[in-house]
């Protein structure tokens, strides 16, 4: 019998889960699948390792399926897989674990309490994160449920890094920079030491480029700047997300354009960035085959903002041995990590054209100062494995 762990990734309208069984020193993942339109059109698929679909099902829309009916569904069909493994806790990610929680917490009624604090610094993260561990507290409530926070691997952060120009007392009610995709960044810092063992010591950028894109600084494998700060509206223009602005837009918007703090966050989180710069869509792979002018603005903006965070994060470091390409854009678009690496030229980046398009793991020439990698993120397996080191402590 072997130890199992299942991992939670819960949204709004959708929960990803995995199920990984222990073999020696490492975790093995067994089957991972998605439930997605609660409270619309679910529909559940879970997949082998290989890809091949082991169960599936749809539900029809007016037969809608509530958070707590969508996790009691997961449980059933992951304790068919377990076979003769013992499960021995769940992980969740959760996206905010506040300045307390710098590192994955074992969750109990008191801790709970704790996390639903944090709700209204990220309203549309946090309350669907928790909602699995609470069910499954109710369920199973001698399995342990584990934490792990998007927010825990930015709090080596120097003191300057992680906080604003605002009165003293604002940052002591919570207003600082937490930073987000900390998960994403831990896993690739895991990974350095062994692709490259001089900028696992030394001075990376880590690009996760997503539908939520952030940049992360790395001194000695960790975090000392990121490009997420209070909320993960933050920094780069994402799929829906502004990125950064002037805080005086949103006076303007709201002493001029008649709007309250809900319609300016729908603008912000759901309106902006790459949708709202083309008008046309918020995915990458349709804004590059697409040649409106619009759609090569919002392109344009995208890889200028890198380019401009690329030299602040660069300056925080004093230098940079290493760029890692990550996440859904960073993974699979050669045009844009070419881009992002001509751009950077002057940091010493010169890139292999050729080892780009073929999607190889180094794509930086032999020549290049600084080393580019590609390097599938894999926030899963860090939540497996923080999971088993907290309970196996
Ligand atoms: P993620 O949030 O990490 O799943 O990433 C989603 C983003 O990755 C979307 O904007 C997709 O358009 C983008 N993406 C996925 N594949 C490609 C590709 N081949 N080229 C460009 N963008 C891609």
């Amino acid at each position: 019998m072997q130890n199992a762990i299942v991992v939670l990734n819960a949204g709004s309208s959708s929960i990803k889960f995995s199920l990984f069984v222990e073999r020696g020193d490492s975790l093995e993942p067994n089957v991972r699948g998605l439930f997605e339109g609660i409270g619309t059109a679910a529909r559940f698929v879970m997949k082998a390792p290989d890809g091949s679909v082991k169960a599936e099902k749809s539900w029809p829309e007016e037969n809608k399926l509530s958070h707590e009916e969508a996790f009691d569904f997961i449980v059933g069909h992951l304790r068919s897989e377990l076979a003769d493994n013992r499960l021995i806790g769940i992980g969740h990610r959760v996206v905010h674990g506040g300045s307390v929680y710098t590192r994955p917490i074992r969750v109990d009624q008191e801790s709970l309490k704790v996390l639903d604090t944090f709700s209204p610094l990220a309203p549309l993260h946090q309350p669907h994160n928790l909602l699995p561990i609470r069910r499954a507290m109710e369920r199973m409530p001698d399995l342990p449920q584990v934490a792990c926070f998007d927010t825990s691997f930015h709090r080596t952060q120097p003191e300057v890094a992680q906080m604003y120009g605002l009165p003293a007392d604002l940052r002591e009610a919570g207003i600082m920079r937490y930073g987000f995709h900390g998960l994403s960044y831990e896993y690739i810092a895991s990974m350095l030491p062994e692709i490259d063992p001089k900028a696992a010591q030394g001075r990376t950028i880590v690009l996760h480029l997503g539908n939520g894109a952030s940049m992360c600084a790395l001194l000695g494998g960790q975090s000392l700047a990121a490009t997420m700060g209070f909320t993960a509206v933050e920094g780069l223009p994402m799929g829906t997300r502004s990125g950064s602005l002037d805080p005086g837009i949103i006076l303007h918007l709201i002493d001029r354009h008649n709007m309250d703090a809900r319609r300016i966050e729908k603008l912000l989180y759901k309106e902006s960035g790459l949708l709202g710069i083309s008008g046309i869509s918020s995915d990458m792979r349709t804004l590059l085959t697409n040649d409106d002018p619009r759609a090569r603005l919002a392109v344009a903006y995208f890889l200028y903002r890198i380019r401009r965070e690329l030299g602040s994060l660069a300056a925080a470091l004093g230098g940079l041995d290493a760029l890692v390409f990550t996440a859904g854009i960073g993974e699979n678009s050669p045009a844009i990590r070419s881009g992002v690496c001509r751009d950077a030229a002057w940091l010493g980046v010169e890139m292999d054209e050729q080892a780009n398009v073929e999607g190889r793991r180094r794509i930086s020439s032999d020549s290049s100062r600084v080393a580019v990698y590609v390097l599938p993120t894999n926030e899963e397996v860090m939540i497996a494995r923080h999971t088993r080191r907290l309970l196996n402590n």
